[in-house]
């Protein structure tokens, strides 16, 4: 019989699990239900007993570690954690956010477990055993791991099932001694852009992408990259949409030619850049080539606006491509989303 944990933590206001936290809650839920299998929640935050409050309805045991050091993220105090979470459970399964947070110790915690660990899961099938699915080679190749080696850790790609959601409700917390180590890491405090310039929305419901075609000669024989900057930032402000670029975008920097100074390395989707999950998907000026479309694996609805009508968006690759100059269609596309908010 396994014995299933799921590792947690709080968000930023201490007071919650993180989204990603919740999405592990509810594919512990499904796993332990469909093995007939106990279920733990293991808690890392200040305050467990507050983040704790929605899970009454889970049914699973709730073990947490609590206190000031574990309030941030911190290689030894969150293994330190993990470890502890992890005997006090048996656990035999581990689930975890594949967040910044636990991919940072998790692979250590596995090993000094004896265990085994497997990143960027996807899905957990399989009847009587488990089954965890995963991309390779850039989401060209899906495989379906099962191990016999325990514990056996799975840190679950975010945005991969929906966050559990349960009523708040008074519930009984086990609380985990954990005898830390000497901590050589003081946390000073987190340095972030501020809200409205950040530009990459995990969360948000729709991705829009910018491509080369931005910054390059217009029909006029000139380029007009800040009335394109005005018109990508007016896009992204009116929608709340995630912003992404082509490699061929955010390259133009180092080779000298204009740019976006709101568009960096980070923003970039594709084999070498990153696979987001959203429901809708919008690129514009961008070519639709195979190492950027690959980026666009977890995407829902794929449209493009591109002015090649033999654009590799055009060749099956996008759901709905509009031949048309981005420029006016932004324009107007702004102009009608403002009038809406008015
Ligand atoms: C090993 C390797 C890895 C790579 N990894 C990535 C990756 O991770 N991500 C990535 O993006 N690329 C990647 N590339 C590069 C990729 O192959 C393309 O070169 C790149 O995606 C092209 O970017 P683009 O479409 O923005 O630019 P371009 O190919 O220059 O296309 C610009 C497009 O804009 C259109 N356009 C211009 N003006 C307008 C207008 N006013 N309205 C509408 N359309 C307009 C043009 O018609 C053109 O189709 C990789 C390449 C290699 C070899």
């Amino acid at each position: 019989m396994e014995n299933i944990l799921v590792l947690t933590h709080a968000d930023e206001t201490g007071s919650a699990l993180s989204k990603a936290s919740l999405e592990a809650v509810t594919a512990g839920k499904e796993l332990a239900a469909r093995l007939s299998a106990p279920l733990t929640i293991g808690i890392v935050a200040t305050d467990a007993a507050a983040a704790a409050s929605t899970l009454a309805s889970t049914g699973a045991r709730i073990l947490a570690v609590s206190g000031e050091a574990f309030a941030q993220s911190r290689y030894a105090s969150d293994a330190a954690a993990a470890e502890a979470l992890c005997h006090a459970a048996n656990a035999t399964i581990v689930l975890a956010p594949g967040a910044s947070r636990f991919t940072r110790v998790a692979a250590g915690v596995a090993h000094r477990l004896g265990g085994f660990i497997d990143t960027h899961i996807t899905t957990l099938g399989g009847t009587d055993t488990i089954e965890a699915t995963r991309w390779f080679y850039r989401q060209r190749v899906e495989a379906v791991i099962s191990r016999s080696v325990r514990p056996w850790f799975l840190l679950l790609d975010a945005g991969t099932h929906a966050a559990y959601a349960g009523e708040s409700q008074p519930i009984q917390i086990e609380q985990v001694a954990v005898t830390l180590p000497a901590l050589r890491t003081t946390v000073s405090g987190f340095r972030a852009p501020a809200q409205g310039q950040q530009t990459i929305r995990p969360d948000a419901k729709m991705l829009f992408v910018a491509g080369a075609g931005w910054t390059k000669k217009q029909p006029d024989g000139q380029i007009h990259v800040a009335e394109a900057g005005e018109l990508i930032l007016g896009f992204l402000r009116a929608t709340g949409a995630s912003l992404g670029s082509s490699k061929s975008l955010v390259d133009q920097g180092g080779e000298g030619e204009p740019v976006l100074p709101f568009l960096t390395h980070m923003n970039q989707i594709g084999q070498t850049g990153s696979t987001p999950r959203h429901a809708k998907g919008l690129s514009t000026c961008c070519h639709g080539e195979e190492p950027h479309v690959v980026g666009w694996r977890f995407i829902g609805d794929r449209r493009a606006i591109s002015l090649d009508p033999n654009c590799g968006w055009t060749r099956g690759k996008a759901d709905v491509v509009y031949i048309a100059d981005a420029f006016p269609v932004m324009a107007k596309l702004n102009a009608l989303l403002e009038a809406k908010k008015a």
